[in-house]
């Protein structure tokens, strides 16, 4: 996505892939420094332990203990940024024309992702942001980051919300085959589709499904949220504009998004 954007926009830069391992994150940050590198995407398992590295963390990148965009700003200050919450919401609000202003949302999982997404819909003024984790004590972390809106809900819920995100893995590319994988009681016993995060048959017309999973594009909640009559996409939308939102902060340009998705879409297909 990045090289494209710089070749679209003419400039002479090089984006890289580095594998750090666990423990890495402080030791990479230092070869930034020494290197003068403009600046970096950090992914797992580095976003909370780089924030200790870091000069300076936007309020975003605080209040979720995690990083995912880095900026190296004059005189060598490294700047932590969290884009995840912010390329959410574009990709909800530009791609699928929903506005989460007064709406219910819920969101399946309390990982990472799921605390971004779940802290944007609150600071977008969502009516309601119900938590559902297979391990409640993280839903309460997670729900707690939406304040006064948030709280920890049961998967039975899903049928009454206008917005349900998949925060977890399952239905990711590889996941699926995995011993490891224990979906969540109700969806164990989905005659429709076991193994899928929620049961399709809470999905209906009126409700916006979003995958955060975007490796296969169209996952198996997709194409059953779609069968189900309710409007659904995959994750490869947050993923561009989070990526988009990255690029300006590096390059301080406008993002050329429509060649970002194209070259993320070429790779996930290729
Ligand atoms: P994470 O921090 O490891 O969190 C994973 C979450 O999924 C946890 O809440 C975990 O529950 C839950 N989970 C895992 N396996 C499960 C299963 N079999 N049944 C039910 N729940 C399960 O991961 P993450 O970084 O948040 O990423 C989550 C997903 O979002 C991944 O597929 C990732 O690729 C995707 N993602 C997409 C974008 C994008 O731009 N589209 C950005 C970031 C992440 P427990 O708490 O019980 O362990």
């Amino acid at each position: 996505m990045h090289n494209a954007a710089f070749r679209a926009v003419g400039l002479d830069w090089v984006y890289l892939a580095f594998e750090v391992p666990e423990g890495g994150a402080a030791a990479a940050v230092a070869a930034v420094r020494a290197l003068g590198v403009v600046g970096l995407s950090v992914t797992m398992p580095h976003k909370a332990a780089v924030t200790a590295a870091l000069d300076r963390l936007t309020p975003v990148a605080t209040a979720l203990g995690a990083v995912n965009t880095v900026v190296n700003r004059p005189g060598g200050v490294l700047e932590g940024h969290n884009t995840d919450g912010a390329g959410f919401l574009d990709a909800l609000r530009d791609d699928e024309g929903f506005e989460p202003a007064g709406r219910r949302c819920l969101v399946v999982g309390a990982g990472g992702a799921a605390r971004a997404v779940v802290k944007a819909l609150a600071d977008a003024g969502a009516a309601d942001v119900v938590v559902v984790n297979r391990t409640p004590s993280r839903a309460s972390v997670a729900a707690a980051l939406a304040g006064a809106v948030g709280r920890v809900g049961g998967i039975d819920e899903v049928a009454g919300a206008d917005l349900i995100v998949n925060a977890t893995p399952v239905g990711m590319a590889g996941v699926g085959e995995s011993a490891e994988v224990r979906p969540l009681d109700r969806t164990a016993t989905s005659a429709e589709a076991p193994g899928l995060p929620v049961d399709p048959a809470d999905l209906g017309p009126g409700q916006l499904v979003v995958d955060l999973v975007y490796n296969p594009p169209v996952t198996a909640l997709v194409a059953a949220a779609r069968a189900r009559g309710a409007a659904a996409t995959g994750g490869l939308g947050m993923l561009s504009h989070q990526a988009a939102h990255a690029f300006r902060l590096w390059t301080g340009e406008d993002p050329p998004l429509a060649v970002m998705s194209a070259a993320a879409m070429a790779e996930l297909t290729s």
